[in-house]
């Protein structure tokens, strides 16, 4: 089988230790901490107010503007408070509402199958994805009737399903790939309606096999959709260079996979999105990855947003060792934690809890010239350069001539540095800098 790639990237250890782990439901906690900011873009306006009365799915939060999304109560109960709580993005107090639950778990009224699903036009479709709140799962939270939605003069002609997962220890699009196929089959094909492309590709690494027999097997009824098996190397799926890799187009510097004619749906997004057409469901739960060495029940779990990370670590028989490092995500790209008293949200694709055996600390030494940083980056930059720009304050020269805002921050040329220099941090404080001066 031919497999695909793209130019640079690296191969950290992938500890893909739960990949044989199937999915489990969570049982629902007694109480549920639901951020209005979940997504990109402006969070959601409040719809409820302290002691109401909701029920699940019910959509308690209103996308505020088109870069928006609905945010939709996880289960039935009764609305405590709405207040400040913490966050695992923005890693300070947001206006978030609190649910207690009732136990009963009822659905809101508009739940159930709908007759005519297979048949949902365009129009339609995108406003049961907007309406049910889907954004991007695979960590970016981009809403995706947005990326649904392109202007007219943008045609997209290709869909791609990214099943990469290319991020170490993370298993649970995996799982899904492993365990729902058909499933996340259709989301692709409603995908493809939706945005009128004629080509859907289905893109998985080729460290799991399983998922790819299951998808193989699953596509004998869908001769619309194809697989493409892509070589295992870290950042495989980032956009830009899954796109390149399969298709062999370059989004232009600044630009978006629809400046290419190609759209990208991370495959738990696609089921997604196959739930809110087939059933009108809401987002308002989703699989995840508990593992690192300091997680005893390393496993795949299906939880309700909302749910406070101490609940699943508690609920799946606690820490081992001593925590050094909690990460909401995978250890290249997630974001580290302070405390696990912070929810799940729509974009946690994973929780790692990592002791002295995975974290090492080393003090940053000089830059030796060695250029590794520049064959390892996926983007063609000079990351050895962006930092020194960065850090003598040179950063219009950084943006226009070395491509600043182009690095995805995908870790690979801290990771490969021998003297141990934290690129990434210097280039988002770059970034940060540029966007406070604008
Ligand atoms: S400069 Fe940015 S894109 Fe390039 S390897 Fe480093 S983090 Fe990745
Ligand atoms: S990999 Fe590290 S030491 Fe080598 S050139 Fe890049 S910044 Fe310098």
């Amino acid at each position: 089988m031919n497999k695909f790639t793209f130019r640079g990237g690296v191969h950290p250890p992938y500890n893909k230790i739960t990949s044989n782990k199937k999915i489990e439901a969570l049982p629902l906690p007694e109480v549920l901490y639901v951020p209005l900011s979940q997504h990109a873009g402006k969070p959601a306006k409040p719809l409820v107010k302290r002691g109401d009365v909701v029920k699940k799915g019910q959509k308690i939060g209103e996308a505020d503007g088109f870069i928006s999304a609905n945010i939709h109560a996880p289960t039935s109960g009764k609305v405590k408070s709405i207040m400040e709580h913490p966050h695992p993005v923005f890693l300070e107090n947001v206006p978030t509402v609190i649910i207690e639950a009732d136990g009963d778990d009822t659905w809101f009224d508009g739940y159930g199958e709908r007759k005519d699903w297979q048949e949902r036009t365009r129009e339609e479709i995108i406003n049961d994805v907007k309406e049910a709140g889907i954004v991007g799962l695979g960590g970016a939270a981009f809403p995706s009737h947005v990326k649904l939605s392109p202007p007219p003069e943008k045609k997209i002609d290709t869909v791609i399903i990214n099943g990469a997962e290319c991020e170490p220890y993370l298993t649970a699009d995996d799982r899904l790939m492993q365990e729902r196929p058909e499933d996340m089959l259709w989301g692709a094909r409603l995908i493809k309606r939706a945005v009128g492309a004629e080509k859907v590709y289905i893109a998985i690494e080729d460290n799991k096999p399983k998922a790819i027999n299951s998808i193989q097997d699953a596509l004998r009824e869908f001769d619309d959709i194809e697989l493409r098996v892509v070589k295992t190397k870290y950042p495989e799926g980032a956009e830009k260079q899954l796109i390149k890799a399969l298709t062999g187009r370059e989004v232009p510097r600044g630009g978006l996979p629809m400046d290419v004619g190609c759209l990208v749906h991370n495959a738990g997004t696609s089921i997604a999105i196959y739930e809110a057409v087939r059933f009108g469901k809401p987002l308002i739960e989703r699989v995840l990855t508990l593992s690192g060495s300091g997680a005893q029940g390393k496993g795949n779990y299906l939880v309700r947003i909302g749910t406070q990370f101490s609940y699943i670590v508690g609920k799946t028989g606690g820490t081992s060792g001593d925590i050094k490092k909690v990460i909401m995500g995978g250890p290249m790209m997630g974001i580290s934690q302070y405390s696990l008293d912070v929810p799940v949200i729509k974009g946690t694709s994973g929780i790692l809890l990592f002791t002295s055996k995975e974290v090492k600390f080393h003090e940053p030494y000089p830059c030796i010239r060695c250029s590794r940083c520049v064959s390892v980056c996926p983007m063609g930059l000079l990351p050895l350069i962006l930092v020194d720009l960065v850090k003598y304050g040179r950063l219009e020269i950084a943006k226009e001539q070395y491509g600043l805002l182009d690095c995805i921050e995908c870790g690979s040329c801290a990771y490969i540095c021998p003297s141990h220099i934290p690129h990434v941090q210097w280039i988002k404080y770059g970034k940060s800098e540029l966007r406070r001066k604008k």
